[in-house]
């Protein structure tokens, strides 16, 4: 496995590459890796010739009072991770390699970018399509793998990717739990012990969610506020939102009736943590 620090030399090495009519399968991150980033790796594994990862904390999609400066880091442990799972090269950039001076472009994808997550992030979807666009560029991948996790961003990449016309498969795959629910995700690194107890709220509430609607329930607002009092009993969470909406295209939904996504981002302490659901209509 090799670690590439350059556009340059990404380029010329997948140039190479794609000559010889290889697959390319590309799985961004932001690093850090955990199980969540290896399922998406192995993946990729299972289903190209070579496997490109890049680890790049994007400044872009921080807003100014966000975690960028403490964003968990540990390149050789990502390194060894990375080769284990089978990736063949570490795109590696720095910020300047990205964003160099003079940088004006950005993309932006209407309105999915504003609702949920971007309510409270409100530049973070912009920077988001952005560094994937740019990426998607860089790499030009046969394949693209994204985690179900990150629900919104998913539904917003391909949103992107068809109105922009990228000839790239887009594939997204289920959210990795630990064995007590909680979604995997670098930020829980941030979590003190009793945090990382009341974290499991996010799930809980889901899997309350999900009870409901198995015993007839099909009121949004119904659900939402059952979850919403759930969450409440516990002192260390604040809902940031819940939203239960259209699968395919985040649009509210009031009452259950097709593929819904049900989403949340609650802060526990100072960590805002997100998850999700969905639900056959
Ligand atoms: P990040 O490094 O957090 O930007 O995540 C990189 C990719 O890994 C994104 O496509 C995420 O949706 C995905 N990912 C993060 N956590 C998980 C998880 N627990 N299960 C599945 N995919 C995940």
């Amino acid at each position: 496995m090799k670690i590439i620090k350059t556009i340059k030399e990404m380029k010329t090495v997948l140039a190479s590459h794609r000559e010889q009519m290889k697959i390319i399968g590309f799985v961004p991150t932001m690093g850090y890796l955990h199980q969540g980033h290896l399922s998406l790796i192995g993946r990729a594994r299972q289903s190209s010739d070579i496997v490109v990862i890049s680890i790049f904390v994007n400044p872009t999609q921080f807003g100014p009072q966000e975690d960028l400066a403490r964003y968990p880091r540990d390149l050789k442990r990502d390194e060894e991770l990375a080769e284990q799972e089978g990736a063949d090269y570490i795109f590696y950039p720095d910020v300047s390699e990205m964003y160099p001076e003079g940088y004006k472009t950005y993309v932006l994808v209407e309105e999915l970018s504003k609702k949920m997550c971007g309510a409270s992030r409100p530049e973070h979807f912009r920077g988001v399509t952005t560094i994937v666009l740019k990426l998607l560029n860089i790499i030009q991948p046969h394949c693209a793998y994204f985690g179900q996790k990150d629900a919104q961003q998913a539904i917003i990449i391909r949103r992107m990717v068809e109105d922009l016309n990228l000839d790239v498969k887009i594939e997204v795959e289920p959210i990795v739990r630990e064995a007590d629910g909680l979604a995997m995700s670098s930020r829980n690194s941030y979590l003190k012990a009793k945090e990382r107890k009341a974290a499991l709220v996010l799930y809980h509430a889901l899997t309350l969610a999900q009870k409901l609607i198995k015993q007839g329930e099909r009121n949004s607002s119904v659900i939402i506020s059952q979850m919403e009092k759930f969450i409440r009993q516990e002192p260390l969470a604040r809902i940031d939102y819940i939203s239960i909406v259209d699968n395919r295209n985040l649009q509210e939904l009031a009452l259950i009736n097709k593929e819904a996504l049900i989403a949340l981002a609650v802060y526990i302490g100072k960590t805002r943590l997100i998850d999700n659901i969905t639900i056959q209509g």
